[in-house]
């Protein structure tokens, strides 16, 4: 096990303090402001300088940094301080905006506890526990607004100022969702495609003479389409192909002339638009040359929401120096997070050329009832940060 003296100063008094204030504080995503307004308190007592960004001024991000910029690589600890709002309260063993310690202190509930309040708490202490080192370079943490909505408001306004000149640049990005301690260098992309089906609308009662039901050929369609893609990347796991979507008919008495379904597509690294796109059309193909009324047409990327999966390689210093952490401070083998796991504000930095690892703890009740985080996972991401940082920044 390790003996590196920064693992010691991991403060877990300091991290569950942090987090249970940050989660005490109700920050549902457009009503950011009050919790920020904490974090630049607790920055200011802390002697830590930081600078506030924002496109909307209720909805602020904050930017603070610790040691020598210009001496070395830029850190930037990324995590969104909105939350997701409560639907099911009752359901709640405690209340949801208030942060409470489970009796034995292990578990800190309330919402945003695991999604992610408590990892930037854990961010907040790095930049403590660091402020004083001789670091060769600077550890910043992007504090943003606005994670589980657009990310106008929040990490791609960062990214606009970073590309504007007037933010600093990072080298390397870490992003504090949970990925149960696992290294998560990539992400799967993401494409929508609607498919048209085209029949020819009748009464019912000549359904069988004049009829084409379109909604019969949409059926015929997804069984063509759903199913497991076996292609494994072994930063990503599966891409997904998934049909959530179908719309046809008018009436009870009307065959439907027109159906549409919509595909949501799920990208790996070596797959792009092209690729997926012939692979819809030649399993739709297929059921046209048996079936001569199937007719269809493509809406690829309809809402221009297409994302490219995305990766920073294995042998990027960042993910070398998560690598070397985890296996410094548990022994084991490093893993990669290989979940049907959905999209961070990590894939803005990839885009923008920036190395980038999603590094955080496990949680429970994400998005629902009795959310939660264990405070040992806490610690434990912690101490791998602090591990990765002083590798890197060379203390
Ligand atoms: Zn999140």
């Amino acid at each position: 096990m390790s003996t590196n003296p920064w693992i010691e100063r991991v403060n877990r008094e300091e991290i569950v303090d942090v987090s249970k204030a940050l989660v005490s504080i109700p920050s549902v995503s457009g009503d950011e402001y009050e919790v920020m307004q904490f974090v630049k308190r607790w920055l200011d007592d802390h002697g830590i300088s930081y600078v506030e960004t924002a496109n909307d001024p209720m909805r602020p991000n904050i930017i603070a940094t610790v040691g020598n910029p210009g001496e070395g690589p830029l850190i930037a600890m990324n995590g969104h301080l909105d939350t997701v709002p409560v639907s099911d309260a009752s359901s709640w063993k405690t209340d949801p905006f208030q942060g409470v310690l489970s009796e034995d202190g292990q578990k800190l509930f309330g919402r945003g506890a695991s999604d992610m309040k408590s990892s930037v708490g854990v961010m907040m202490t790095m930049l403590d526990l660091f402020k004083d080192a001789p670091l060769k370079g600077a550890l910043s943490a992007h504090i943003v607004s606005d994670e589980e909505t657009s990310a106008i408001y929040g990490t791609l306004h960062v990214l606009d100022e970073i590309e504007a000149g007037n933010l600093p640049r990072p080298d390397y990005v870490f992003i504090g969702e949970g990925s149960q301690h696992k290294v998560r260098n990539a992400e799967r992309g993401g494409l929508a495609v609607n498919v048209h089906f085209k029949g020819r609308a009748s009464h019912t009662a000549a359904a069988r003479v004049t009829g084409i039901n379109a909604l019969a050929k949409a059926a015929k369609g997804i069984l063509a389409l759903e199913h497991h893609i076996d292609t494994f990347h072994p930063a990503v796991g599966y891409p997904v192909l998934s049909v959530n979507m179908i719309q046809a008919g008018v009436a009870h008495n009307v065959v439907p002339g027109e159906a549409m379904i919509s595909i949501d597509r799920r990208l790996v690294p070596g797959e792009d638009k092209e690729s997926v796109v012939a692979d819809i059309r030649a399993k739709l193909d297929a059921v046209a040359a048996e079936d001569p009324e199937f007719v269809y047409e493509l809406e690829i990327d309809p809402d221009g929401g297409y994302i490219a999966p995305n990766i920073t390689p294995e042998d990027s210093p960042l993910v070398q120096a998560f690598q070397s952490a985890v296996r410094e401070l548990t022994g084991e083998e490093p893993e990669f997070f290989v979940e049907w796991a959905g999209m961070t504000d990590g894939r803005f930095y990839r885009q923008h050329g920036m190395d980038t690892v999603c590094m955080g703890p496990r949680g429970e009740g994400a998005h629902g009832a009795n959310e939660s985080i264990n405070i040992d996972d806490l610690e434990k991401q912690a101490k791998i940060y602090a591990l990765t940082i002083s590798s890197l920044l060379g203390v």
